[in-house]
């Protein structure tokens, strides 16, 4: 549920992990304090028992993300480092690299590209990318745009 919310937070920038079902609170608290990661939970018992807790209300994606945020603001210069598969840090490939990994219209097209170096996903700046940095502008105010 709060999986597209991770997702987009690791666009921003933000080392976040998502955690689904089958582990204790106490778990979920001991993995995020030996990672330093901020938790994002829907569960208020669970939020106040770890400070660095995020208690997420609201099941509209914008508001979730301004609400973080709000508390968390990104540092610019980190939007589009992590993969949103595996939070993977990504690295800056040529297109030659990539060759037999994209369409060849894709590497034609596109001359930014980069690989996640965990699970070797691999993201470009098309239109995809261009929509989600005007979400992301919308969200934080700010232009995130590094090139
Ligand atoms: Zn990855």
């Amino acid at each position: 549920m709060l999986g597209r919310m991770c997702r987009w937070l690791r666009i921003l920038g933000f080392d976040v992990e998502y955690v689904s079902t089958g582990i204790s609170d106490g778990e979920i608290i001991e993995m995020c304090r030996k990672t330093d990661r901020i938790l994002l939970t829907r569960d208020r018992e669970l939020s106040a028992r770890y400070g660095k807790s995020v208690l997420v209300e609201s099941t509209d994606i914008d508001d979730q993300l301004r609400q973080f945020v709000a508390i968390y603001s990104p540092e610019s210069g980190l939007a589009f480092t992590r993969c949103t598969e595996c939070n993977g840090e990504l690295q800056r490939r040529s297109g030659e690299e990539l060759q037999g990994l994209l369409e060849p219209g894709t590497l034609k097209s596109y001359s930014e590209f980069y690989q996640c170096e965990k699970c070797g996903t691999v993201y470009w700046k098309g239109p995809h990318y261009r929509n989600m940095e005007k979400r992301i502008t919308g969200i934080t105010g700010q232009n995130e745009n590094t090139a």
